[in-house]
Parts: structure tokens; sequence; C-alpha cells
């Protein structure tokens, strides 16, 4: 049997900047993937936003890792040639019973160090986007947009040019808790077995089930495996806008978007659609809805203007009807097993706050 000193499963952005970050510090690493590339799930499956940290509750780990996370991916970026531009966002109110929650989520913002964000005149949002319909509109000019695998192959290039090995095609089917590490078994090919000293799970939507897999893991530990997915739409035009517009949040998410990749592309979501299964297709049926939420922001949204583009889910903790859970990394202080990290419920902003929440890991394993 192969003995490593540390195991990540999973190789999303957040396994791969913790891969990165346990090599960095020196450690033997191994990262074990399921499917046969990196980050084909959450990982390329978003909004591509780098998030200013506005939202979240004042103190919860997804402030904290989103705000130092943001300054951490900036930096990054710039030193390691990852494409980004600091575009900037609007969150808009399109009915004046909507301005006080703003005000809300401006103090939020405030709460959680990321003042810059404020109010800005209509006329001024109206002259940057002359398209947009509002009333009322915070600014935000320290949210990016980023290219998500590029960033990945930059965190697994870091990791294996300091010694980090990467296993595609492998997925976790088991493991056991030894008094002095774990035994881990993959799938896939002729399946492998490894013996080490370290265990990071960081296998986003299933993590909650590669708990469950370890023999021995207290299953009081492990959280409800809960599927919300959002379903985006592109544009089949040029852009009307130069800058990321958000609405007022709904529950569950953050309101049917505008996001921009890279080349200008414009593209809406995502609504929520709580699932039972891992499954990326999206349903034509709902632009409907999308004309509808985004007219309110942009009246002139052709018809016919939206095509399905792709789809990604949210790892939740909790189901619909429950408060919306904090990301949770759950290490030995909190379950009494040496060397094991869980990830869970990783879902916006664990891009942005990838570099962030790696660090967090290092700590737990200190
Ligand atoms: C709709 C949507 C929009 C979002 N928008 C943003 C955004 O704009 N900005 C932002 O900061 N964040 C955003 N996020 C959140 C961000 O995308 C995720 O937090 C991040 O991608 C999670 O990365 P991960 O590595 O934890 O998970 P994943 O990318 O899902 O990676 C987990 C990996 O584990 C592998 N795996 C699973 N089971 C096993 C097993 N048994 N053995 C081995 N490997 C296994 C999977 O194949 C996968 O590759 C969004 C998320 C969603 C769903």
């Amino acid at each position: 049997m192969e003995s490593v000193e540390a195991v990540v499963v999973g190789a999303g952005v957040v396994g791969l900047a913790v891969a990165r970050a346990l090599a960095l510090a020196g450690r033997e690493v191994v990262i074990i993937e399921a499917e046969d590339a990196i980050g084909t799930h959450t990982s390329s499956r978003n909004s591509e936003v780098i998030h200013a940290g506005i939202y979240y509750p004042k103190g919860s780990l997804k402030a904290r890792s989103c705000v130092a996370g943001k300054r951490l991916l900036y930096e990054y970026c710039e030193s390691h040639g990852v494409p980004h531009r600091r575009c900037g966002k609007l969150i808009v109110a399109t009915d004046p019973s909507q301005i006080q929650e703003l005000e809300g989520i401006k103090a939020k913002a405030h709460a959680n160090g990321v003042t810059d964000v404020d109010f800005i005149p209509v006329e001024q949002a109206k002259s940057w986007e002359p398209e947009l319909r509002c009333v009322a509109a915070l600014h935000s000019p320290s949210t990016g947009i980023i290219d998500s695998h590029a960033l990945m192959l930059a965190y697994l290039g870091d990791a294996e040019a300091h010694g980090a090995m990467l296993a595609l095609k492998s997925p976790l089917i088991g493991g056991e808790l030894l008094s002095d590490g774990f035994v881990l078994h993959a799938g896939g090919g002729e399946g492998i077995t490894l013996k080490s000293k370290i265990l990071v799970n960081s296998a986003g939507l299933r993590a909650p089930s590669v708990a469950k897999a370890l023999e021995g893991f207290d299953r009081k530990f492990v959280p409800g495996e809960f599927y919300a997915k959002g379903n985006y739409y592109s544009l089949n035009r040029k852009s009307p806008f130069s800058r990321l517009v958000y609405p007022v949040p709904e529950p569950g998410g953050l309101g049917v978007h505008v996001t921009l990749d890279l080349a200008g592309q414009a593209r809406f979501g995502p609504d929520v659609e709580w699932v039972d299964r891992i499954a990326y297709d999206v349903d034509p049926r709902r632009a409907e809805r999308f004309y509808a939420a985004i007219r309110r922001y942009w009246p002139g949204l052709p018809d016919g203007a939206l095509v399905p583009g792709y789809a990604g889910i949210r790892p939740k903790t909790a189901g619909p009807k429950e408060p919306s859970p904090d990301f949770e990394i759950q290490g030995p202080s909190r379950h009494g097993v040496p060397g094991l990290v869980h990830l869970f419920g990783i879902e916006s902003p664990g891009l942005t706050a990838s570099l962030a929440l790696a660090d967090t890991v290092v700590a737990e394993l200190r």
C-alpha cells in the first residue's frame, strides 16, 4: 500500500487551493478527483464574479473568507497573470419599496469592512449604463470578474511545482480511520489504496457523502446534502452593460443578475431550483421567468434574446425552508479526529474565498 502525507479529495477551485497551500507548506500531497479533468462541477459552473463581501452576516465564515479572499485573489491574479477585471457592480432597486433593503445591504457591507460600497445618484448610474432602469443604485467598486479555469490551472501549477500529484478518474469510494491516519480506497481503473496522515474532504456537492464513506467517522458531524440548482441564459447579442448589475437579493440566491465574461459576453442567472440529483441540463421553459425578472431593471430586453447557457448547483447543508447556512470547515477541534478536515457547504462566494479557505484549512492542520 502506498503511503502519502496528505490526500485532498476533489480538484475543484477550493480543493486545488488547499492542495497548493499544503504543498507550499512543505507537505507531500496527492489530489484525487473523480472526473477526468479538474473543475468540471461547481467551479466551472458559476458567475465567475470576484465578490466584494457585501451580503453575508457579520462575523460569518462567508463574510470573513470573502473579504480576505478577495484581497488575496486580486494579488494572486496580478502576480500569476490570471485574467481578471475589476469592473465594479451596481445593485439596484427598481421600486421605491426596495430602497430600505439597499440601505440594509450597504450597512451589511460596511459591517463586513467593505466600506467602499455606497449609493450613487440614479443619473450617474444611468449615464454609466444607459439601458438601466432603477430608482436607486449602490455601487461596489471592488467587485470583479475572473477566468475561473485559468485560476484553477494556476493553483494546480503551483501545487505540482511543489511536488503535489493529481490523480484523475479516481473517486474516493471508502476509507477507514486508523489511530495514526487513514486508509483510503479510490475506484476507477484498477483502483488504488492509499495510506495518509492527513485527509482533506473538498468534494463539493458530494462532501457529506464522502464524510459518510469514512468508516469510524461519527455521522453526527455530517450535515445534510442538498442541491440548489441555478440556471443561466446567455444574451445572443452585444451586452448593453459594461458593469455587473444585480437586483435586490431573493431567498436562496442573489437574484437574476447580469454578469459579463472577460470577452464581454453577458449572461443572466442564476435562479434557484431545488433538485435531488446532480444534472446540469437547462430547461428552456424557465426562460419566461427570466424575461420578467430582467425587464425590471432592463426593460429593453428584446423578445427571443435569451438562449439557454449552463447550470450550476449550490452545495447546501440545509434545505429550502431553513436559514441559509454558513460555510463549514470542520477540523479536529470540532470532531476530534487528528489530520481530518471536511469542507461543507462551500457555495458562493467559494471561488472568491478559495485562498482564504485554504489558509484556514492549513491552520486547522497545524
Ligand atoms: C450557481 C452558482 C454561482 C456561483 N457564483 C459564484 C461567483 O460568482 N463567485 C464566487 O466566488 N463563487 C461563486 N459560486 C461558488 C463557487 O463556484 C464554489 O464555491 C466553488 O466552485 C466550490 O469549489 P469546490 O472545489 O468546493 O467544489 P467543486 O468545484 O464542486 O469541486 C469538487 C470536486 O470534487 C470532486 N468529487 C466529488 N466526489 C468525489 C469523490 N468521491 N472522489 C473524488 N473526487 C470527488 C468533484 O468531481 C469535483 O471536481 C457559485 C456557485 C454556484 C452553484
